[in-house]
């Protein structure tokens, strides 16, 4: 009821629901409520959660926050949601994005941006709440839910939580099943959980996480109990600082964090080595070809034939030209653009395929680190939330937001981004941990 009243009163502004579920919602509860008094219900039951509108929901609008998918009614559940309702959450709502994850603002969407419930000291500035899951992040700090759902394909979990000061990780890649997940760049999207605290994220996870053979690519490795690895001691833990993430453009105010998160992990007990991934600089290059390229490849369904939208023509040329005109907002036309381009005869080879061997490099690089340490710390991102305008006229500068983040993408490792001090202006900062792939445990253990 709490976090009901919450969306109706805060939503007019801050925008994070496309879709209510209000009744629904309380219909869960009230099961929620039968199960606890019986006793022995699972850990999520009656948890409010909202879901990122990417995830299909039986029955309940799905739209990636696009107008091609307005009235888009999935008949089936996503896998990672189907896990959270088995384990007794309740869902508030499916919360705004950037359109098809495609972001680092929640700007591009076709229901209008979200406002990050945070503000500058003595300013109303519109400051966004990143992206793409910036519906789940700024519903998390405005207490519209209790926790979230997020993606992330190249920080989409991390940056947002950042800039709205929660806590969020993206798993490692085959961590959670990705089917009913609508795709977007296929080998790099993953599930991933958005609250308040590690221990939130690390409940949320256990629930979410594991093999689904209706997706090829998750992987049949047991989840270990992540809210125990909370308490774990770091006494001896290496903890690497990777040079090539002292980049320029970084704010003097993250650095200082930066430097805090370092003391609070010496205090712990942790040792601190420097490490270098010399690769990180081909990261959002090599990111900004493969990720278009795989959306240009899936986007391709939406043709106004099977569903979604149709604007029909005078003939089937028409029909799809017209559909996916007015479907497609102009950041997801520019990746298809640039997608088709890099995978266009001729291009093939110089764009695409040579992209694929850089990232094998990035990958080689953290495999190389992570035998010398157990953890890497880094920022989350180069700057605090920045305000809706600033950063919007070139889509390049936008991109650059994405340099922290990426790297851990393209190598498929997990990344845990958590809150970690105030900017002097009066707003978050946020600390990232990456970790071996399916170290998750480590990273809620350090993260706590
Ligand atoms: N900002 C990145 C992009 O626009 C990452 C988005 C994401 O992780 N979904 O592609």
């Amino acid at each position: 009821k709490a976090h009901i009243k919450a969306i109706d009163q805060l939503n007019n502004r801050i925008n994070a629901y496309i879709t209510v579920t209000a009744d629904a919602a309380t219909q869960q509860a009230k099961e929620a409520d039968k199960k606890l008094a019986a006793g022995n219900a699972p850990a999520l039951t009656g948890i409010p959660l909202a879901i990122k509108d990417l995830f299909c929901t039986k029955g309940v609008k799905t739209t990636a926050a696009s107008r091609i998918l307005e009235n888009f009614v999935p008949p089936y559940e996503s896998t990672v949601t189907a896990n959270l309702l088995r384990d007794g959450a309740v869902f508030l709502g499916k919360v705004n994005l950037d359109e098809f994850a495609m972001g680092s603002g929640n700007l591009n969407s076709a229901f209008g941006a979200v406002e990050n419930p945070w503000k500058r000291k003595g300013e109303d500035t519109f400051l966004v709440p990143g992206g793409s899951s910036g519906g789940s992040a700024a519903a998390v700090a405005a207490q519209m839910a209790m926790g979230a759902t997020g993606t992330d394909t190249g920080g989409s979990i991390r940056q947002p939580a950042a800039y709205c000061g929660i806590t969020g990780i993206k798993p490692t890649y085959g961590r959670c099943s990705r089917w009913g997940i609508i795709a977007y760049a296929s080998s790099l999207d993953q599930a991933g959980p958005m609250g308040k605290s590690v221990e939130d994220c690390a409940i949320m996870l256990q629930s979410m996480a594991g093999f689904d053979p209706k997706d090829s690519t998750s992987v049949d490795k047991e989840v270990p109990d992540y809210r125990a690895a909370c308490n774990r001691s770091l006494k001896g833990m290496k903890v690497g600082i990777p040079m090539e993430y002292r980049a320029p453009g970084l704010s003097p105010e993250i650095e200082a964090v930066w430097q805090q998160g370092i003391n609070w992990l010496k205090e712990a007990g942790c040792e601190i080595v420097d490490v270098s991934l010399p690769h990180t600089k081909y990261g959002l290059a090599t990111y900004y070809i493969i990720a278009p390229a795989e959306a240009s490849s899936n986007l391709a369904r939406y043709d106004g034939v099977r569903y979604g939208r149709r604007v029909v023509g005078n003939s089937l040329d028409e029909l799809y030209a017209n559909t996916r005109g007015e479907g497609f907002g102009d950041e997801v036309k520019r990746r298809i653009l640039m997608g088709t381009y890099v995978l266009s005869a001729g291009y093939y080879d110089a764009y695409y395929l040579r992209a694929q061997k850089v990232r094998k490099l990035i990958y080689q690089d953290f495999t190389n680190v992570f035998d010398k340490v157990d953890v890497l710390l880094t920022p989350t991102a180069p700057t605090a939330a920045f305000a809706k305008g600033e950063n919007q006229e070139d889509p390049v500068q936008m991109y650059l937001n994405d340099i922290f983040t990426v790297p851990a993408s393209m190598a498929g490792v997990p990344g845990l981004a958590l809150p970690a001090g105030l900017s002097s202006q009066g707003l978050p900062l946020g600390l990232q941990l990456l970790g071996r792939p399916f170290g998750e445990e480590t990273l809620f253990a350090v993260g706590s």
